[in-house]
């Protein structure tokens, strides 16, 4: 099996960070053939965001989003942030 490395950086503050992806499955969401989610499965939600879907990492991700209940933020805070970009 071999991996491609997977360089992106946070829209909100420029952090870069690396992420390394079995190819064969990054070929075939490059090509449209599997939506991020069934590719990446293995990939927490988190790092999909960020790698895949919203550039924006997990620490900016919770100072933009965080509800009173800390430890719900991933899963609760997607349907706000799913409002933010289709803006
Ligand atoms: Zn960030």
């Amino acid at each position: 099996m071999s991996f491609k490395t997977i360089t992106t950086q946070c829209s909100v503050c420029k952090k870069v960070e690396l992420l390394q992806v079995d190819e064969e499955l990054y070929d075939d969401y490059l090509h449209g053939q599997c939506s991020v989610q069934h590719v990446f499965k293995n990939l927490t939600p988190a790092q999909r965001e960020f790698h895949f879907i919203s550039k924006i990492c997990g620490k900016c991700w919770d100072e933009l989003f965080l509800e009173d209940d800390e430890d719900l933020s991933w899963h609760n805070n997607k349907l706000y942030y799913n409002r933010f970009i289709n803006k």
